[in-house]
């Protein structure tokens, strides 16, 4: 059997690892449109001398983001389409920027699929035993009975004592909060720090804390079986008739069975090309907004020894109408969005703002839910270039009120936010629902079987965008459909 999987991101490790665990025989060839190639663990190792950590902030700088700018891998950013969202180009996907932080998908947030949580379920459970989750709080996420959990993160005092005053407190101007512990796709050990997405140390006995990047599951399995091959190959189109994959040099090969793993975007890119789309597809993309909150109490007593680089806290917004749902991250101040700020000349400056600040300041940003999510136009130029164009800009209504009843929470319990420091971010990175199943120009069956033995493993078959982290879900809806996929309805 021959099959094609196209993309390396997260969606295609759900399919790929799913596709071994059903001890499938045959050739697996992924094929990816990666153009970076600067690109190699070993050349990383050193990365943490001080010269070569200026060179990756100088980098990052060199892209022109405002106050705080995205994750990055060691300077590598992943390029924009339209000046506008996170397009994926390179062998990972956007699992090598992305943040790690995980959630299920409630009841609440299926409700206008046709799946139900309990289809999902096995998967996250499937997933959970080929990755490391951290353990999260029992309380904000819904049934995560058979998920595989390690251990869960430690956190500052600043942390803790937020997340007793949200869950303290009670219902504010129609709204509920409910603050937890994250699931985190992520490693933390003692190991050298040679992977994290921050460049540079958050703390001084930094424990490497990174997120789980596709790239080294695949050059892992690459390496250990024949069967799996790498190809740098960007995919143009497919066939409508047959399973067969026309590539952008003009190759084109035919498979029993090809898994559409490129992520909402580009996978819509790929059905504009085979199917000739003219008024183009629609893209959800979550809003978002970021502020951050000062602490006027002393937390003397912190060294800093247990600042932890990736989200610290989850904390559950609903509205006592049922209507609203947004989640909020809370993240530390590190060290690395200083040194992103400061010139190198004013470090002596930077060091000493970064001491009166990392334990009194977090930062907080909330995700819209579907109905105010930013919507995208994809289409193609008359030069035959991919274009995209705003449909929907997000007012964030729900979301601004949500964080005006957090603020209020927040500032009786001497945690105080400025206005102007608002945090204005274009894109979330949470791309979907450009195909969603049984809706739509294509009207996708729930099995992801597009057109016969090509199937859609990542979110553009999401039927809506909630506010919860999506990458969980593409990855068990991606095994999902893999195993569907040898075992029909
Ligand atoms: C800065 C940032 C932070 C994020 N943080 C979080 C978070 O904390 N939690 C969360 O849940 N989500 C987060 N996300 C979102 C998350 O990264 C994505 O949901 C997830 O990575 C999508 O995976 P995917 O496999 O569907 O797509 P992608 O990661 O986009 O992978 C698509 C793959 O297909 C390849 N490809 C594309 N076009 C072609 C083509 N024509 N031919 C061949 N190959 C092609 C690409 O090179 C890539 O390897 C974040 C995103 C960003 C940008």
């Amino acid at each position: 059997m021959k099959i094609a999987i196209i993309g390396s991101g997260i969606a295609a490790f759900g399919a790929v690892s799913k596709i071994i665990d059903l001890g499938i025989k045959g050739e697996i060839s992924i094929f990816d449109n990666h153009q970076i190639t600067e690109f190699n663990d070993s050349e990383r190792e050193n990365l943490y001398h001080l010269e070569d950590k200026n060179k990756t902030i100088k980098q990052i700088r060199k892209k022109n983001f405002s106050l705080i700018p995205p994750k990055s891998s060691y300077g590598l950013l992943p390029n924009k389409i339209s000046n506008l969202l996170y397009d994926s180009n390179l062998f990972g996907g956007l699992s090598t920027f992305w943040g790690g932080t995980l959630g299920v998908f409630s009841p609440h947030d299926l409700r206008n699929w046709p799946i139900e949580f309990s289809d999902l379920k096995p998967y996250y459970s499937f997933i959970s035993k080929k990755i490391f989750i951290t353990r999260p709080s029992e309380n904000i996420f819904g049934d995560i009975s058979n998920i595989d959990f390690q251990e869960k993160i430690k956190t500052p005092f600043i942390v803790d004592r937020l997340h007793s005053i949200i869950n303290s407190s009670s219902s504010q101007d129609g709204f509920i909060f409910k603050s937890g512990y994250p699931m985190l796709a992520a490693s933390f050990t003692d190991l050298e720090h040679y992977n994290c997405e921050y460049p540079g140390k958050c703390t001084h006995n930094c424990k490497n804390h990174s997120t789980f990047k596709t790239y080294k599951y695949f050059n892992k399995i690459i390496k250990e079986n024949n069967n799996i091959k790498y190809f740098n190959n960007a995919v143009e189109k497919i066939d409508t008739k047959h399973p067969l994959v026309y590539f952008q040099n003009g190759e084109k090969e035919l498979f029993d069975k090809i898994y559409l793993c490129s992520g909402a975007i580009n996978t819509s890119k790929i059905l504009i090309n085979s199917f000739n789309i003219k008024d183009g597809l629609k893209i959800t993309d979550n809003g978002l907004i970021q502020f951050p909150i000062f602490s006027s109490n002393e937390f003397n007593t912190i060294k800093g020894f247990d600042n932890f680089s990736l989200t610290n806290l989850v904390i559950k917004s609903c509205s006592e109408n049922g209507l609203s749902n947004n989640q909020w991250q809370v993240m530390q101040v590190y060290e690395y969005l200083f040194e992103y700020l400061f010139p190198t000349y004013l470090s002596s400056v930077k060091n000493k703002l970064y001491r009166a600040l990392k334990d009194r300041v977090l930062i907080l940003r909330g995700y819209t839910d579907h109905e105010e999510s930013n919507i995208y136009n994809i289409n193609k130029d008359k030069n035959s270039n991919f274009i995209l164009e705003c449909h929907k800009n997000s007012e964030k209504n729900k979301l601004n009120s949500s964080a005006s009843s957090l603020r209020k929470i927040l500032s009786n319990n001497n945690f105080r936010s400025i206005p102007l420091l608002n945090v204005k971010s274009k894109t979330s990175g949470h791309y979907g629902s450009s195909i969603p199943y049984k809706e739509g120009f294509f009207g996708v069956p729930i099995n992801g079987e597009l057109l016969k033995n090509v199937f859609i493993c990542d979110s553009s078959v999401f039927n809506s965008m909630p506010s919860t982290s999506p990458t969980f879900t593409i990855m068990a809806n991606a095994a999902r459909t893999a195993e569907l996929s040898f075992n029909k309805y």
